[in-house]
């Protein structure tokens, strides 16, 4: 589903992602861990071209395209990226001005140009699916900062895209509040969404993620299994991050 090639991406003279190789099947998901600064919201970033990478080659379903530093991309060849690619952020990014079922339509009735009564039962479908039926026509101020990010999801999930990414989803999130959120992921994960999560919620990467990977100086330094992860003893790097944050 995912194919990262040797990527690299480059802030002026700062060099964030110092080649990334990462394959992720349909239907996996994968949790990104690292200390901060080690680039795993660039590499989320460049997945959906949020950020153009400098160089290297990416793949999202079936999209494909090779980067080389200097060069111009046109806007047709990043739609098919941004379409096959969902992302929830860590501060919702909600229309403050629009009800939680218009902000899920949103994307439906601008971008794939649904007429508006298809978007809206189909947008009231996926509210549900967040467990939010009864707040489609709340504004986000009226909602909890969890049922905000569950309309969140339920806007990404509705484009149906190939892959939905997560930029710590439950950072901005009083602690009382993040374990909706998390149960909504789960389930998704749970019914075969292919997921990208940088979070630094470690029982959710043991529980859920198929796959751990631990990004450190722009690179992977570690990847496998929670298991294989969370019992390795020959990574220093990675047993100084996971002590000090479990
Ligand atoms: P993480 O998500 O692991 O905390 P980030 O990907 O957010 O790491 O950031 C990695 C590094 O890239 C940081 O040093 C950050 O300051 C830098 N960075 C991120 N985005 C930009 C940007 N748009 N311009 C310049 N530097 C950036």
């Amino acid at each position: 589903m995912i194919q990262v090639e040797d990527l690299h991406k480059r802030f002026g003279d700062l060099e964030v992602l110092k080649g990334i190789h990462l394959q992720i099947d349909e239907g996996e998901t994968v949790v990104v861990i690292g200390p901060s600064g080690s680039g795993k919201t660039t590499l989320l970033r460049c997945i959906n071209l949020l950020e153009i990478p400098t160089s290297g080659r990416l793949q999202v379903a079936d999209a494909n395209l090779v980067f080389q530093p200097g060069a111009h991309l046109k806007m047709r060849e990043l739609i098919p990226f941004r379409r096959n690619s969902g992302m929830v952020f860590q501060g919702y990014n909600l229309f403050p001005h629009m009800t939680a079922l218009q902000n899920v339509m949103e994307g439906l009735v601008t971008v794939l140009k649904w007429p508006k009564a298809k978007a809206a039962e189909h947008a009231a479908s996926m509210l549900g699916k967040v467990g939010l039926r009864d707040k489609r026509d709340a504004y986000p101020h009226q909602l909890s900062g969890g049922q905000q990010q569950r309309v969140g999801i339920a806007r990404a999930m509705a484009m149906n895209p190939h892959v939905i990414l997560f930029d710590e989803p439950t950072s901005a999130l009083d602690p009382e509040l993040v374990g909706e959120v998390l149960a909504v992921m789960r389930s998704l994960a749970q019914e075969g969404m292919t997921m990208v999560v940088v979070t630094h919620e470690m029982s959710f990467a043991r529980d859920v993620a198929d796959r751990i990977v631990f990004m450190d100086g722009g690179v992977i330094a570690a990847a496998g299994t929670p298991d294989e992860i969370f019992h390795q003893d020959g990574n220093q790097r990675l047993g100084q991050f996971l002590r000090r944050i479990v």
